[in-house]
């Protein structure tokens, strides 16, 4: 088996950190793109997932899916990219590419399950590995399906984040047709919700930051939030009621979503992309009473990432970042959990090799 050798940072068990790592990668395929990751994201998905939050993780495992960088080599039969073009991979690797979803440009909803960029089973293979590894890594290999375009005008490190934080905000916002006339609350102000701001102000929305941090309300304007509300202002809540077109809620855990939907009124929707903890006891009230509805969304399919970026590269928008070193990652993640992040940590990969 011809494979190429990594390294990168992975974690051995729930409860260990993150150290250095030496793996495989597989040698490209006719239809691959190799990528030198210069940048990737910290998502919090990374650390419930390292952490084994949400069950399931398998060891060693190497986390990263807001992953950028240059293509160093493509198979014969890859149109879409030639060895030194921008590239991107967000939390996609592969599917089945022929279910109803993956036909409609919606991977990420494959009937027969998407392959994740890390903690999938690889179904590929061409490694000695069973499952996918992530982006906290000096190098990939993804069929061009999954590999997106990079604006050039937008700043490397600070794009890194839209492959994730980026599209699982922009798909649901345009999914229920968030636009000019509409009021619009994000909830919660970390890497997603950050982006929530910038993406509903861009498409014309009224936008109200919905926060816990009191001390975030001046930067949420900044990022383009016209209003700020604080959730643990009971006075402020009640006085919101029934104002909303639309909700998207980013709050990483499970927690009571009765308030929120009280913000809503009559037919509106929100969406839940953080919690995937069972949500305190849901009161039918606010269901029947206004007709409004709660739903979920999972990142966005290839077509419509490539849609974001290219949008994000129209509108000048990337995230707030702090970049950091591989070997600090075990400290972000503990400040990430502690909301002490503005608003995306970005590992810069070239201090890897340091
Ligand atoms: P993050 O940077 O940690 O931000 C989460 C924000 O939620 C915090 O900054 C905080 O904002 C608020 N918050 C935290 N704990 C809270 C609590 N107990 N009650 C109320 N608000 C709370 O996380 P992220 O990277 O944006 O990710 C958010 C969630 O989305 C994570 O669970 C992640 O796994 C998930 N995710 C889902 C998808 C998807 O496709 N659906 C994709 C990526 C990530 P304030 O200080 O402003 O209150
Ligand atoms: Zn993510």
């Amino acid at each position: 088996m011809m494979t190429i050798n990594a390294q990168g940072y992975a974690t051995q068990s729930a409860t260990t950190e993150l150290i250095p790592f030496k793996f495989e990668r597989r040698d490209p395929r006719p239809s691959d793109v190799v990528i030198e990751i210069l940048y990737c994201g910290v998502c919090h998905s990374d650390i419930h997932s390292a952490r084994n939050e949400w069950g399931g993780t398998q060891y060693p495992f190497v986390p990263g899916h807001e992953i950028v960088g240059r293509v160093t080599a493509v198979g014969n039969k890859v149109g879409k990219f030639k060895v030194g073009d921008l590239a991107g991979v967000g939390c996609l690797v592969d599917s089945c590419c022929s279910c109803h979803s993956c036909n409609d440009g919606l991977e990420q909803y494959c009937d027969n399950g998407f392959t994740g960029t890390y903690g999938s089973e690889d179904k590929i293979g061409g490694t000695p590995h069973k499952m996918t590894l992530g982006g906290y890594s000096d190098k990939i290999t993804v069929d061009e399906r999954f590999v997106l375009r990079i604006p050039a005008n937008l700043d490397l490190a600070a794009a890194a984040p839209l492959l994730c934080a980026g599209i699982t905000t922009y798909s649901p916002l345009k999914h229920w047709k968030v636009g000019v006339g509409q009021k619009v609350g994000i909830i919660g102000l970390g890497g997603l919700g950050h982006m929530g701001v910038k993406l509903a102000h861009a498409m014309g929305a009224h936008v109200v930051m919905i926060t816990t941090s009191p001390e975030k309300g001046q930067d949420a304007k900044k990022l383009g939030a016209d209003e700020v509300l604080l959730s643990k202002n009971a006075d402020a809540m009640k006085a919101a009621e029934n104002s909303f077109d639309f909700l998207l809620n980013t709050i990483p855990v499970g927690h009571d979503v009765d308030p929120y939907m009280a913000l809503l009124k009559r037919d509106a929707t929100m969406v839940v992309v953080g919690a995937v903890e069972p949500l305190t006891e849901v009161s039918g009230v606010p269901f029947i009473f206004r007709r409004r509805s709660m739903a979920g969304s999972l990142i966005g399919g290839l077509p419509e990432t490539q849609e974001m970026l290219d949008f994000c590269g129209i509108h000048n928008i990337t995230c707030d970042i702090e970049m950091v070193n591989m070997k600090d990652i075990n400290k972000a993640y503990d400040r990430t959990v502690k909301g002490d992040v503005k608003y995306r940590f970005v590992i810069d990969m070239a201090s890897l090799k340091s």
